[in-house]
């Protein structure tokens, strides 16, 4: 079997309280919906995942943040933005959030086409080095694309990033290293408010596509795949890493995209087939936002049919 379903029981310990959008409804959501899909639950391979030590978190985060995370966690937990909370369980779920995307990366460098979808929260594309922002902590997409380089010798990592919202957490932690090329399609303008086309980044390694809500589910489809064809021109990438949002589906309370499930499996086999022919198809794929669990749950179920 080649393609990993990972998760960690933690993950549901991040408790953001009532009518939160960020919820562990999320991921039973996603769970149910595979077991009740027995052909997709017997072809993928089931993978509790690890948590992330201090030092690998260290790679993106300060060390103050890092600690900090911890402590408020013990303390019982806090306000760490305008629409982010920690509670007593929110260091091990955040740990174990960043961990499974790091054993995922472990598992796709040990053998070609060992790919993997890590179904964790909270998610992480909004987190600064050092400031929690948009339901994240931790870095979970951007700690990887550090982890791959500095344990495993991958030396060019290719990000792409469909969630409805700009990764500007990403961004901000991998735009500093030309050998990470990051591709992000949103909604704009929109939260958080960056990722402008022009914003390319210090070494213009970064891709913004920023889109108005509505368009023809193609459009985005479209978009998002010639931005990935420029970032990977003259660029071959030893390992592809996915951000991927199902709140750009079709129906999210928190997006304006129309993308159904049809559109995430089209996206993800055409990105596999291309994985295939630069770097022995080795993709990992870890999920950030999606608020309408019923359609969170589709678009994964397509997400990681196509991964296969
Ligand atoms: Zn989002």
């Amino acid at each position: 079997m080649s393609v990993a379903f990972i998760s960690h029981s933690d993950c549901g310990r991040h408790d953001t309280g009532w009518n939160h959008p960020e919820h562990v409804g999320r991921l039973r959501a996603i769970t149910r919906a595979l077991r009740n899909n027995p052909e997709l639950f017997d072809a993928v391979e089931q993978i509790e995942g690890r948590h992330a030590t201090t030092t690998e978190l260290e790679l993106v985060h300060d060390s103050a943040y890092v600690a900090s995370i911890e402590h408020i966690s013990q303390l019982g937990g806090g306000q760490l933005d305008a629409d982010t909370v920690a509670s007593e369980g929110t260091w091990a779920a955040a740990t174990a959030g960043a961990g499974c995307v790091l054993a995922a990366v472990d598992r796709a460098m040990a053998s070609p086409n060992a790919r993997s979808f890590c179904s964790v929260r909270p998610p992480g594309h909004h987190a600064l080095r050092s400031r929690a922002m948009g339901f994240c902590i931790f870095g979970n997409v951007a700690l990887a694309a550090h982890y791959v380089r500095s344990f495993h010798g991958a030396g060019r990592v290719l990000i792409v990033d469909w969630d409805v919202h700009h990764g500007n957490g990403t961004q901000a932690l991998v735009q500093d290293e030309p050998a990470i090329h990051f591709v992000s399609m949103h909604r704009w303008p929109w939260y958080p408010g960056t990722g402008a086309a022009d914003d390319r980044g210090p070494h213009n390694s970064v891709w913004n596509v920023p889109l108005p809500p509505g368009l023809a589910p193609e459009h985005y489809v479209a978009a998002l795949e010639s931005a990935i064809d420029s970032a990977t021109t003259g660029f071959t990438p030893d390992i592809v890493l996915i951000s991927a949002g199902f709140d750009s589906l079709n129906g999210d309370p928190l997006g304006g995209f129309t993308l159904e499930p049809e559109h995430i499996a089209q996206l993800t086999s055409r990105l596999v087939k291309r994985a295939q022919g630069w770097c022995d198809g080795r993709v990992v794929s870890v999920l950030e936002g999606g608020y309408n669990p019923d359609r969170l749950a589709e678009g994964a179920l397509a997400h990681l049919n196509a991964l296969k």
